[in-house]
């Protein structure tokens, strides 16, 4: 019993920065002891030797600890997390990572990889990445490359690989259908107009145009009769609504901006909202994980899901990672280098993937950081030096 007591003294104290407290050792006692009569005895023995231990420096309590309990400290290695499960996981997981090709691929996308990555390998489904690009004045050759190279060095290569730009005649497809049913009209108004109107609960013009004339003027869009900014389809929502940000939202607009894959042979482009709603859908996603800034766009994209019937797929939003202290935005490291502050995308002031990748650090500690992190849909900072500790420490024990 002497020993017992000793040793979980010194395991108390070890933890506790070498002060071990009587109450918790004693807890940790009692339910080892059968004959109750001897407590007080061990009570006593207890109290004296935490004030012996107590009297111990922290380094010699655990040197005598590893001689009588080593096992002690492998306890301490971290046990490997679980990673929660998914909602309505079904035979064929397939999630999407979605970036633009408007900047090259940084730690903040490196945590919606990572996790349709190692959700795809758990459920033995998919992880596709597409590539968003129907704005022409937003999306640059050089990242068509780069994305899909710093994807594969992350992740492997994507089980399938989607380039909205290529994928225009969908969208029409798909706005005819919702045309015919009522739900989208051609609006000639600025969004100024449309705003004020809406605000008194007017509706903008177009919207009680009767069918042929909505399919005319969509005509006139697609053959290049109106100039950019001259007409923009709308979708019809409640107009009823309180949340402003979800009304009469735009679903195409004309853009008279050179694409770097089309040139200009398109001109009436889908936004986000209408291009993601039919890719999640037509790509059959069935889990779509992206953060909560995402919100009121998944509910703009459910109204698609829903004038068609469609069944959605399981919405995950992550909380918002504030990355401090580290350089990430798209347009912040294109300009830098554009201009020669930074030597190259891959230059060790920004985060990107591939300086991340030229430091030395490994895919798989970079997987296995957001592993740990999780689907988490609690805000979190993260500092860049907390962050280098922790991937180097990773890096190590590969
Ligand atoms: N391309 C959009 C973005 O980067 C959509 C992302 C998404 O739906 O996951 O914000």
């Amino acid at each position: 019993m002497k020993k017992k007591i000793l040793q979980l003294t010194l395991e108390n104290a070890v933890a506790f920065k070498g002060k071990a407290n009587p109450k918790a050792v004693m807890n940790k006692i009692i339910p080892t002891v059968k004959d109750k009569s001897k407590l007080r005895a061990i009570g006593k023995e207890v109290s004296d030797t935490i004030k012996k231990v107590n009297k111990l420096s922290l380094s010699k309590q655990k040197a005598q600890l590893k001689k009588i309990n080593p096992s002690f400290f492998n306890k301490k290695v971290k046990v490997k997390k679980e990673l929660i499960d998914l909602p309505n996981v079904g035979k064929n997981f397939r999630a999407r990572f979605a970036p633009s090709a408007s900047g090259p691929l940084h730690i903040g996308h490196a945590l919606v990889i990572s996790l349709n990555k190692i959700y795809a390998d758990k459920y033995k489904g998919k992880h596709i990445l597409r590539i968003e690009d129907t704005n022409p004045d937003a999306n640059f050759k050089e990242f068509y490359k780069m994305i899909p190279k710093d994807y594969t060095w992350l992740a492997g290569k994507p089980s399938e690989t989607y380039i909205q730009s290529a994928r225009i005649k969908t969208y029409y497809k798909y706005a005819e259908q919702l045309i015919k049913m009522g739900h989208l009209y051609v609006c000639e108004e600025t969004p100024e107009e449309v705003k004020a109107k809406l605000k008194k609960g007017i509706q903008p013009f177009g919207r009680r145009d009767d069918l042929k004339e909505v399919l005319r003027k969509w005509k006139r869009m697609l053959t290049g009769k109106y100039n950019p900014g001259e007409a923009v389809v709308r979708v019809k929502t409640n107009l009823k609504g309180k949340n402003p940000a979800l009304k009469e939202w735009v679903a195409f607009r004309i853009s008279g901006g050179k694409h770097p894959k089309v040139g200009n042979k398109v001109r009436v482009w889908p936004l986000m909202n209408f291009s993601v709603a039919i890719d999640d859908y037509d790509l059959k996603m069935t889990h779509v994980i992206r953060g909560k800034d995402h919100e009121d766009n998944t509910k703009k994209q459910k109204m698609i899901y829903d004038f068609l019937g469609w069944t959605y797929p399981e919405y995950i939003h992550l909380g918002r990672i504030n990355f401090k202290n580290m350089i990430i935005s798209a347009s912040d490291v294109r300009k830098g280098v554009e201009e020669g502050k930074y030597t190259g995308y891959d230059d060790e002031r920004v985060e990107t993937l591939a300086s991340i990748r030229k430091r030395g650090i490994k895919a798989k500690s970079l997987l296995k950081f957001f592993y740990e992190m999780g689907p988490t849909k609690r805000d979190k900072t993260v500092d860049k030096k907390e962050v280098y500790k922790t991937l180097d420490a990773l890096n190590r024990k590969l």
